[in-house]
């Protein structure tokens, strides 16, 4: 596992992890259209709701398209020069297809200096971290909402695995555990690991230090606690106000890092945040 002081020096140039956001670009490829499971707060209408800016759809690429597009980009006098990182980010779960490996292949053998970035929901992680690895990622989000299987089994309807549908606490029980597992090991192959913690009221709010807590154990490098935006199944949940979203990252502040400048940038974001 990489020290913090290692891990600041890693994450230096990556507008998301580190101060430089507006000197430093990124490029999200939008390559990931299906997901393998059903969060509350989610409708599918849109990109990720767990990373991305709500409300908004990206148009796909293939992964073909998508080197094309990276070379645009790089070969813009204005963009080109600025560009660190290039991210998979949805509008799905990347994890669950199969064009995102495809995708960093093609990005990492002509652009090996741009630094890979994904988030996930995490159902798929331990078991694809070899292959990331291989394929050089260098920084990874994972979406925790919770410890409790209970708590969980409130916040997704249900997940698909390994060819079943689960749903309830099974289903709950299987995503944490792969999540926790997840973010464990990429820790320890030395990836900077960033945690999304959607905040729900009444919901999920009392296991936040829990997940603070153990994400910090493992060797994750900072949190995003970001405010629920009621719609799909959690419609009737009222959102945290300004003032309680600021006061559990203050808390939390204790326990890990926070985040405080994310854009929630849409699955195709090109340029500085
Ligand atoms: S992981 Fe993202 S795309 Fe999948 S259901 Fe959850 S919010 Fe929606």
């Amino acid at each position: 596992m990489a020290t913090a002081c290692e891990q600041l020096k890693k994450v230096q140039g990556h507008p998301c992890f580190s101060g430089g956001q507006h000197k430093t670009g990124r490029m999200h490829l939008a390559v990931a259209p299906a997901c393998n499971i059903k969060c509350g707060y989610c409708t599918r209408k849109h990109d990720c709701a767990n990373e991305s800016r709500p409300g908004v759809a990206s148009r796909l690429l293939t992964p073909t398209e998508a080197l094309d597009k990276v070379r645009e980009v790089m070969a813009s006098p204005l963009l080109g020069p600025t560009m660190r990182v290039v991210g998979i980010a949805g509008p799905g779960d990347p994890l669950a297809n199969q064009q995102t490996f495809e995708t960093f292949r093609l990005v990492g053998e002509e652009f090996p200096d741009l630094m890979k970035c994904m988030s996930t929901n995490g159902l798929l992680l331990p078991e694809s971290l070899d292959r990331l690895m291989a394929l050089g990622l260098h920084s990874l989000t994972v979406t925790i909402n919770a410890v409790e299987a209970a708590t969980a089994a409130r916040i997704y309807r249900h997940i698909y695995y390994h060819g079943t549908r689960y749903s309830g606490e099974a289903a709950g029980e299987i995503l944490l555990a792969s999540q926790y597992e997840g973010v464990q090991r990429a820790c320890e192959l030395g990836m900077v690991v960033k945690v999304n913690t959607v905040l729900m009221p009444g919901i999920n709010d009392a296991e936040i230090p829990q997940i603070a807590e153990r994400i910090k154990g493992m060797g994750a490098f900072v949190m995003n606690v970001m405010p629920l935006i009621p719609q799909a199944d959690l419609a009737h949940i009222e959102p945290p106000s300004q003032e309680y979203l600021a006061q559990v990252r203050d808390d939390n502040e204790r326990i890990i890092g926070q985040m405080r400048h994310c854009k929630q940038c849409r699955a195709d974001a090109v340029g500085l945040l």
